[in-house]
């Protein structure tokens, strides 16, 4: 599964969007130990990252009922995903407290994303089940990529395996920053 700096040259490239969302490039955040169980108490990272601090968790931005996380395996720089605290697997199971504050919480997103780091685009969105190339699939999250002309910008463009530590603190205090 690995992506080459050869496999980012080819971003804005009409294949692009495909490419971007092939399933079995599908992040698991935390990445080694994809969960399997079904509950909170089975490994779950989604619920474990809330009880990390912002740094240690790489997390943007807390709200009542869904908090914004930077994905340890981007596809882009500043790849966010929306998550609930609850252990959702499902949209249909969202309650409307729920539905609002992703809502909210994406649109945020959007916002410090173009604010901190200049993105001309998106990609948003959800994979619900495994068959959808969900990677944690016990619980839901919402994508939030931001895109570029060429896709290379002040973040650099990184392969999932050359992620920096210190570039995600980084890039997580900028749209921590940004958010507000
Ligand atoms: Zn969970």
């Amino acid at each position: 599964m690995l992506l080459d700096m050869h496999d980012q040259a080819g971003a804005g490239e009409p294949d692009n969007f495909q490419r971007l969302w092939t399933p079995h490039r599908m992040a698991y955040i935390k990445g080694e130990n994809k969960p399997t169980g079904t509950g909170p108490d089975d490994g779950c990272p989604f619920d474990a990252i809330p009880k990390m601090s912002d740094e240690e968790g790489l997390i943007v931005a807390r709200g009542e009922v869904v908090y914004a996380v930077l994905n340890l395996y981007p596809y882009n720089s500043g790849h966010l995903m929306v998550v609930p605290y609850r252990h959702v697997s499902d949209y249909d199971e969202l309650d409307p407290a729920e539905l609002v504050e992703l809502s909210q919480f994406t649109q945020r997103s959007l916002r410090a994303l173009r604010k901190a780091g200049g993105a001309q685009g998106f990609n948003v969105g959800m994979n619900l089940g495994h068959v959808a190339g969900a990677g944690i699939a016990a619980h839901l999250h919402q994508h939030v990529v931001p895109r570029w002309g060429g896709d290379t910008n002040f973040m650099p463009v990184v392969a999932r395996t050359k992620v920096l530590p210190e570039l995600l603190r980084d890039t997580r205090q900028a749209l921590a920053d940004a958010w507000s």
